[in-house]
């Protein structure tokens, strides 16, 4: 085999080899992103079935359930206590602060729950 012929041949090789390896690249990218979105979509699942028996099983003892709402009540302890420090009330609803006397949560309507001081501000 002649000099030029081999060094014809090493070099379809090694560019057979590098496409390969490109090929190899992007499927593995393709697999991998496909992998995430399903399991990015099984997460979502897990999640909104977990919210479901939560809430059908509010009075059930079940471990889980009872630290969900311990947590939940330290949540809205936390909202509470954020909403104090910007001198407005926490939104029992969504949680946003709302100056304080508001009858009404500005951002999505709820009824504020009447607290203590019912004071008229109406003077003239
Ligand atoms: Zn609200």
């Amino acid at each position: 085999m002649d000099i030029l012929d081999r060094i014809g041949e090493t070099i379809s090789q090694v560019g057979n080899a590098a496409g390969q390896k490109a090929k190899d690249v992007s499927e593995f990218a393709k697999l991998t992103t496909e992998m995430r979105t399903l399991q990015k979509k099984q997460q979502d699942l897990y999640l909104e079935l977990g919210k479901k028996y939560f809430e059908e099983h509010m009075d059930s003892k079940e471990e889980a359930v009872e630290a969900l709402k311990e947590i939940a009540a330290d949540v809205e302890h936390l909202k509470d206590e954020i909403a104090a420090l910007k001198g407005g009330d926490a939104c029992p609803n969504c949680g946003a602060v709302v100056p304080k006397g508001s009858k009404f949560c500005n951002a999505c309507g709820t009824k504020m729950s009447i607290f203590e001081e019912e004071e008229t501000t109406e003077e003239e």
